[in-house]
C-alpha cells in the first residue's frame, strides 16, 4: 500500500507542481514523519499535517474526516498564523471532496492485506524514497528503508507521528517498538532517484526507524540502499545515524563510500543520550549498550569515516565522563533537548529520572556539555546535519 499515492489521491485533481491557490504550490506529499503535504507558500516552505480526526486533538482546519495543522521549516522562517490557517482550510476543502472514495479504497485494500500479512512486520512497496528535508537554504534528503522501529526507545517521538499513519491504513493500535514496515523495493527505487536528481546530502534517518534495527540483519534493505549509493554515477554525501551495533556489519561498505566521496562526505553517528549504561537500559532497552556505541565510533573512525554523537535528549549520567570518552572517538557532537516524554512517562516519573523531564534541567545540561566539548576542541552542532555535510543553496531550493 503506497501511502504517498493515497495522500496524492486525497488532494486530486492536483498533482505535485500544481498551484492550489494564488502563491500556494503543492511540492510533494510525504510520509516520512507522519502524513504531510509539502507546499511552497509565498516563497516559503510549509508542511501541512493531515490525520484522521480524533477526540481531544486541536486542528487549524478540518474536513469531515481529517484534521489539518501546519508547520514551517523546523521553527525557522516563521509563517503568519492566519496565512497558515487559510492554507489548511484550502487543503481541507480539496481533501473533503475526495476523502470518502479514498477511505473506502483504503478499507478494501486493508482487509485484503490483513488476510495475507502479519500486522507487525509488513512487506510494503514505495513509489519514492528520497524525501526532501531541511530548509530551502540547507536542504537534504532523508531515506528510510523501514517505517517503524523495533528498538522502541520509550521517548521516541516518531511514535505519535506513525500512529496517524497506522490509523489511516486501518491497522490496529500497537505499542511503539512492536511493528515495522519493510520497504522491499527501496534500493531499486533509490537507485533510479539517485540517477535522476542533483546530489544533496542523504540522511539515513533514525527519526521514524533505525536503519540498523534487528530486521535489517535478515532483510538487508539498508545495505542494498548503500550499495545503490556506491554504484550511482554521481557522488552523494551520506550520513547514517543509529542506535544499533549492526552497522558494524557494513563497515567496509561504508568505508568504501568514504574513500570514493571523501572523508568529509560520509558521516556515521550514534545517538548517545547518556554515558551511564543502566540509564540507557531503562530508556532504550533494545538498543546497543553505551560500550557498543563507543566501539562503533572507534571502528569507523579507524576506517577513515567521520564520526559523531547525537546527544538528544539528555539523560542522567556523568557529563565529564561522556566528554572524556567522546573526545577520543568523534569529530563532532550534536546536542538537543527533550521534545516531550512520549512513551517514557513512567520512566520520567521515577524519582531517579524525574529531573530530566524538566526543560530547565535539559537546557542547563546541554550548555554544560557544550562548553566542556568545546573546551576539548570538539565541534558542536545543532540541527539536522553536521557542518561538514551542509550544502548551502544561495536563494534556497
Ligand atoms: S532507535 Fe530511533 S527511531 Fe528507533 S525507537 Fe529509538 S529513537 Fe525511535
Amino acid at each position: 500500500m503506497d501511502l504517498r499515492a493515497h495522500l496524492l489521491a486525497l488532494i486530486s485533481p492536483y498533482a505535485c507542481g500544481d498551484q492550489l491557490a494564488p502563491e500556494v504550490v503543492l511540492e510533494d506529499a510525504t510520509t516520512e514523519m507522519g502524513l504531510r503535504y509539502r507546499l511552497r507558500v509565498a516563497g516559503q516552505r510549509l508542511w501541512v499535517d493531515i490525520a484522521l480526526l480524533s477526540a481531544g486533538q486541536r486542528y487549524a482546519a478540518r474536513s469531515q474526516r481529517f484534521g489539518f495543522g501546519y508547520r514551517n521549516e523546523g521553527g525557522r522562517n516563521p509563517i503568519d498564523s492566519k496565512l497558515g490557517e487559510r492554507v489548511c482550510q484550502h487543503v481541507a476543502k480539496i481533501v473533503q471532496a475526495n476523502e470518502q472514495d479514498v477511505l473506502t479504497h483504503i478499507a478494501e485494500r486493508a482487509s485484503g492485506e490483513q488476510l495475507s500479512q502479519s500486522r507487525r512486520v509488513r512487506q510494503v512497496e514505495v513509489g519514492s524514497l528520497l524525501e526532501l528535508a531541511g530548509t530551502t537554504e540547507i536542504p537534504f534528503y532523508t531515506v528510510s528503508p523501514y517505517m517503524g522501529c523495533t528498538i522502541g526507545c520509550r521517548f521516541c517521538y516518531a511514535q505519535s507521528n506513525l500512529a496517524a499513519v497506522r490509523q489511516l491504513v486501518q491497522l490496529p493500535e500497537a505499542p511503539w517498538g512492536s511493528y515495522v514496515d519493510v520497504r522491499t523495493n527501496a534500493a531499486a527505487v533509490l537507485a533510479a532517484e539517485l540517477e535522476s536528481k542533483d546530489p544533496l546530502p542523504i540522511k539515513f534517518c533514525p527519526i521514524v526507524s533505525d536503519p540498523y534495527q534487528a530486521i535489517e540483519a535478515r532483510e538487508l534493505v539498508t545495505q542494498a540502499c548503500l550499495r545503490a549509493i556506491g554504484e550511482c554515477s554521481q557522488v552523494w554525501p551520506t550520513m547514517l545515524l543509529t542506535r544499533s551495533a549492526l552497522i558494524l556489519r557494513d563497515l567496509s561498505l561504508i568505508a568504501s563510500l568514504a574513500q570514493r566521496a571523501g572523508p568529509q562526505s560520509v558521516f556515521v553517528g550514534v545517538s548517545l543520550p547518556t554515558i551511564d549504561d543502566s540509564v540507557r537500559a531503562r530508556f532504550e532497552p533494545r538498543a546497543a549498550s553505551v560500550a557498543e556505541r563507543l566501539e562503533i565510533l572507534k571502528r569507523f573512525r579507524e576506517a577513515g569515516v567521520s564520526t559523531g554523537a547525537i546527544v538528544q535528549p539528555l539523560l542522567p549520567g556523568s557529563v565529564e565522563h561522556m566528554v572524556d570518552l567522546l573526545a577520543d572517538h568523534v569529530d563532532s557532537v550534536s546536542i538537543d533537548v527533550l521534545r516531550g516524554v512520549e512513551g517514557a512517562a513512567a520512566e520520567f516519573a521515577d524519582p531517579k529520572f524525574r529531573m530530566a523531564a524538566d526543560s530547565a534541567w535539559q537546557m542547563e545540561r546541554a550548555l554544560a556539555l557544550r562548553d566542556k566539548l568545546v573546551a576539548r576542541g570538539i565541534d558542536v552542532w545543532r540541527g539536522e546535519l553536521p557542518k561538514m555535510m551542509q550544502v548551502h543553496i544561495p536563494g534556497g531550493r
